[in-house]
């Protein structure tokens, strides 16, 4: 039974509830969600839910469904995640459990450890007691093994998993073990669930050979009924008629499992399959499954295993394993932590003695957010930890002390550099202590005809280039190997504000079209350039003035008769065999995101001499993402003199600070004319000019004036809105960049340094 409490029961009604609950036979188990306070009440119930609506406090009696009541979702929507040490079972980053089958030896154990650890296991698993089929074999060391696995923890930090067979052995298991294993063969002996519950330590409850999911959530009931909350379930393959492999491995069970309960499940690929070829294929699936984490067999010699050598990852295998593992959690919301154990220490050792300063981690913005996506992910569910909200509130709670560690985003893969937080950086005197990325991959999407302009700023060889590398074009050259491609790149490149993923679409179409208009074979020519078209050309389509970046691809096939050339952007005109090469929308899709960005097209076509495709894209000044990744502050800090000219009080305010923050000596001057008297009396290494100064002189006017008494002063001009006239006549005139208001401290910077660096023409 559910009872939902009622908002704002106090703790003592709470206590007086339970307590009422309890002494009716129940057993009443408190759970605090974000919304709701709900009692779980489980043992035998003979009364009808309306008694428990009567009782006070309790605003709702829900019955549970299920046979098992303390491991259902309903009563626990949550997901529980099970804490061994620093390690937690069930949160984002996966655990996984590896050693040998049994424990063999000291040194071998030992041995085994290190390797495992050395590749990311985070805890040791190694049989003490085991349940052979055969009473002749190998039957482990029983007390002797246990002690060993302490050992092992002691040197490696590592907390150990192994089997309890009996409830014998409940007291060796209290003292040396950290995660006590029930096997498959006992997951019914329910003596035995009975007392590991009351051990209380965590339990990896293994599902029976024979197993069905309900039976053995009913057997991790049993756990759970006796107090014990703390039960990660181990899926380790089920009997079926196939004898290839030593079981079969149920993977269906992972999701199945995180529907029906709140507690955490990993894999056993090595007793599932029997097989040491088949583990790692396995242990990658059940990651890409869901699975909260594995427990893997090695051994370093599996020929000299005393059980289970046959199934034993080499320590090399179990290496690239993880690395595969690595890369594929990410898909499922997941991350592998190669220094899991490493990070949880200098988490302890960064926190001052208990009771001062709370070890916590803050992050700005909500739970759920990106931030809290990584906080999660670098330090795992278990570290306290806590929001703030903005980004310069995380870093006053770290300069405070008021929390050990704060997680910054300093580049997004969508919206490119955070500038604040590198602003912030270099505001505070804080360290940048570790890096942790997140895959985010987002589509736009948007109403039809919404401008993609504005979006990023993108450098189109980059586009050509991957597109190069794609598996679309692998296909095509192999489909068309007596086609060749060159390419001419300008290195001088402007950049384009856009999508990426959009952009190379119209590539590899135009790419594709080129191909199959050249049935004999003959060569692909991709070029980019700049090209500034002074005056608006009628071509194709009428193309205004502008800054352009051009995308020009050529064939030496067929070509469109000219009566045609209208018609191919419509959808379905297509000369291809329908269903052979596409979809027919090609061309319209080409069409639509060159009009996306802001483009225009213009097409030369001779029949039996080919077709030149050309693709115009406003060009923009601005950097792009790239470029702007990663400059570390010491590329662009000085200690040259500066002279900031700006009419606006807060512009020039800023710019001095910036500026001064960077080590530059720094002198302000209001205007033009104010600019023009101080350097009849200083030199400075480089002014920093507005261009729009009204009444006064403007940029333009100012620096004429300057070059009169100080020829060849270097300058850069920045400015919020200027004539590009006057602009390109200052730099006619010698000075360097232009950059737009608002910038950021990286932008400025960046222009200033490379000015001062500029080497006279
Ligand atoms: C084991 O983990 O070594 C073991 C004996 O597993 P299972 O109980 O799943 O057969
Ligand atoms: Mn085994």
């Amino acid at each position: 039974m559910i009872l939902v409490l009622k908002q704002g029961i106090s703790p003592a009604e709470t206590d007086r509830l339970k307590e009422e609950l309890r002494s009716e036979g129940h057993l009443v188990k408190e759970i605090k969600g974000v919304e709701e306070t709900i009692l779980g009440v489980v043992g035998t119930i003979r009364k009808d839910p309306r008694h428990f609506e009567t009782l006070p406090g309790v605003a709702k009696a829900v019955p549970i469904s299920k046979p098992y009541k303390l491991v259902s979702r309903e009563l626990h929507p949550a997901p529980s995640i099970i804490r061994v040490g620093d390690v937690a079972i069930g949160g984002d980053r996966l655990v996984v459990i590896a050693g040998p089958c049994a424990v063999e030896s000291r040194g071998r154990s030992l041995e085994i450890a290190r390797a495992v650890k050395s590749c990311g296991a985070v805890l040791f698993r190694g049989g003490a007691f085991k349940p052979r089929t055969s009473p002749y074999s190998f039957q482990g060391l029983g007390e002797e093994g246990l002690k060993i696995l302490a050992e092992v923890r002691e040197e490696t930090g590592m907390g150990v998993v192994t089997e309890m067979t009996s409830t014998s052995q409940a007291d060796l298991m209290m003292k040396y073990v950290d995660v006590v294993q029930v096997g498959a063969r006992n997951m019914q002996n329910f003596e035995l669930l009975k007392c590991v519950g009351r051990i209380g330590k965590p339990v990896l409850l293994k599902r029976g050979l024979a197993a069905t999911i309900e039976e053995w959530l009913m057997s991790a009931e049993y756990i759970l009924s006796e107090g014990n909350d703390q039960v990660i379930l181990c899926e380790r393959g089920i009997r079926t008629f196939e004898r290839y492999t030593r079981n079969t491995l149920d993977l269906t069970a992972v999701p199945v499992i995180h529907a029906l309960t709140h507690l955490p499940i990993i894999i056993d690929p090595s007793h599932a399959t029997g097989i040491r070829e088949k583990v790692s294929p396995m242990a990658r699936a059940a990651i890409a499954a869901g699975a909260d984490g594995l427990t893997i067999e090695v051994h370093t010699e599996p020929d000299k295993a005393l059980s289970d050598g046959p199934q034993s990852l080499y320590p090399e295998q179990f290496k690239q394993l993880m690395r595969d593992l690595y890369v594929i959690a990410p898909v499922v919301g997941k991350q592998l932590d190669f220094s899991y154990l490493e990070k949880a220490k200098k988490l302890k050792a960064t926190s001052a003695p208990p009771g001062k300063r709370p070890r916590k981690v803050v992050y700005p913005g909500e739970p759920g957010s990106f931030s809290h996506k990584a906080c999660m992910h670098f330090f795992g569910a278990e570290t306290p930890h806590e929001n703030r909200s903005s980004f310069r509130a995380v870093f006053e709670a770290v300069r405070e002390g008021e929390a050990a560690l704060g997680i910054i985003p300093v580049e997004n893969s969508s919206t490119g550099s955070v500038h604040d937080n590198y602003d912030l950086l270099l505001e505070y005197d804080v360290r940048i202590v570790g890096e942790v990325t997140l895959r985010i991959e987002h589509n736009l999407i948007g109403q039809p005809g919404t401008p993609l302009a504005d979006l990023r700023r993108i450098y189109l060889n980059d586009i050509v280039t991957s597109y190069l590398k794609t598996p679309e074009f692998g296909n095509l050259s192999i489909s068309h190997s007596k086609t060749s491609l060159g390419t001419e790149l300008a290195d001088d490149l402007l950049n384009v504000k856009g999508s990426a993923l959009h952009l190379s679409k119209v590539i590899m179409n135009l790419v594709g079209n080129a191909a199959e208009a050249m049935p004999a074979g003959g060569t692909i020519r991709i070029c980019t350039r700049n090209r500034y078209l002074d005056t608006a050309t009628e071509r194709f389509e009428r193309i205004p003035e502008g800054e352009y970046v051009l995308l020009r691809i050529t064939d030496e096939g067929v070509g469109i008769p000219a009566e045609e050339l209208p018609r191919i952007f419509e959808p379905f005109y297509s000369k291809k065999k329908m269903g052979r090469s596409g979809s027919g929308l090609g061309m319209t899709v080409v069409w639509n995101t060159i009009k996306d960005h802001g483009g225009f097209v213009d097409i030369q076509s001779q029949e039996g001499v080919g077709t030149r495709f050309d693709v115009f894209l406003p060009a923009t000044r601005e950097e792009n993402d790239r470029t702007q990744h990663r400059v570390v502050l010491q590329d662009y800090t000085g200690t040259e003199r500066l002279l900031v000219v700006d009419d606006i009080q807060e512009q020039r305010d800023i710019a001095v600070r910036m500026l001064g923050k960077l080590g530059y000596q720094v002198a302000p001057a209001a205007g033009g004319e104010e600019a023009v008297a101080y350097l009849q009396a200083h030199t400075v290494d480089l002014v920093v000019l507005d261009m729009v100064m009204p009444p006064g002189f403007d940029g333009l006017e100012t620096y004429r004036r300057i070059l009169d008494f100080h020829p060849g002063q270097k300058a850069i001009i920045v400015s919020g809105y200027s004539p590009s006239e006057r602009v390109k006549a200052m730099q006619h005139l010698g000075a360097g960049e232009y950059i737009r208001k608002p910038y950021t401290l990286e932008k400025i910077g960046l222009a200033v340094r490379r000015e001062l660096d500029r080497k006279p023409a």
